[in-house]
């Protein structure tokens, strides 16, 4: 019998740039997901299939076995801690970095740093590895508006191009880590699904190679 499989994807670039490598491993979507109010979708592959979820949500799925396989990016795995599940590929997709980043020529303030982030279990261990004690404000969005407001002294944010620091007078001062997205599977499918699974991570590490 053959295994049938779930996929967790999240929407944008990953979705955009997955796509591509998953058909070189046989598996198509049959629709366009941001033409559809679906949340599963079928695949060419009878026996795969790939649910749309929030980025933030793959670990969490893939670790319940809600889905056999996600994918996700570096800084979300680490911000999740992503204990339960295998991280058997590094697709090189969605590459950016994860930075400290500070308003240009501002000298470091006196007394207790304050970082704004939505990486927190990030900002807390870096600092912590650091022994600097610092209060680290959560946000959801739009961080780099907090230094400008005085709502923070510093951001850990994601950086790609730098050009949304750059509007906003910031500046990187520290890389936390370069980020790009990686496969990761459910640790109990990958003992009953094998066969199947295995195939996939070679052929998707077939197409990854063939990208660089
Ligand atoms: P940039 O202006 O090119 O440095 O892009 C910075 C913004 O784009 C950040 O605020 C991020 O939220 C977002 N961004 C860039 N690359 C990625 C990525 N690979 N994954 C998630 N968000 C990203």
């Amino acid at each position: 019998m053959t295994a049938r499989i779930r996929i967790a994807l999240s929407k944008g670039r990953i979705l955009e740039e997955t796509l591509p490598l998953l058909k070189v491993a046989g598996i198509e979507l049959l629709e366009e997901p941001s033409k559809s109010r679906k949340l599963i979708f079928p695949t060419s592959d009878p026996n795969v299939d790939i649910v749309i979820i929030r980025a933030t949500d793959v670990p969490t799925f893939v670790e319940h076995g809600a889905a056999d396989i996600g994918v996700a990016g570096k800084d979300v795995l680490m911000e999740h801690g992503a204990r339960g599940v295998y991280e058997p590929l590094d697709l090189n997709i969605s590459r950016c970095k994860l930075m400290v980043a500070a308003k240009k020529d501002v000298p470091e303030p006196e007394g207790r740093l304050r970082v704004a982030t939505k990486f927190v279990n990030i900002t807390k261990q870096y600092y912590a590895e650091k022994g600097e004690q610092v209060e680290i404000i959560k946000l959801y969005g739009s961080m780099e508006l907090a230094p400008l407001v005085g709502l923070a002294d510093k951001i850990v944010d994601i950086v790609d191009t730098g050009n949304t620091l750059r509007a906003n007078g910031l500046e990187p001062t520290e890389l936390i880590a370069t980020i790009s997205s990686r496969l990761i599977v459910n640790k109990a499918s990958m003992k009953m699904k094998h066969n199947r699974i295995q195939a996939l991570i070679d052929q998707l590490s077939t197409a990854v190679e063939n990208n660089r």
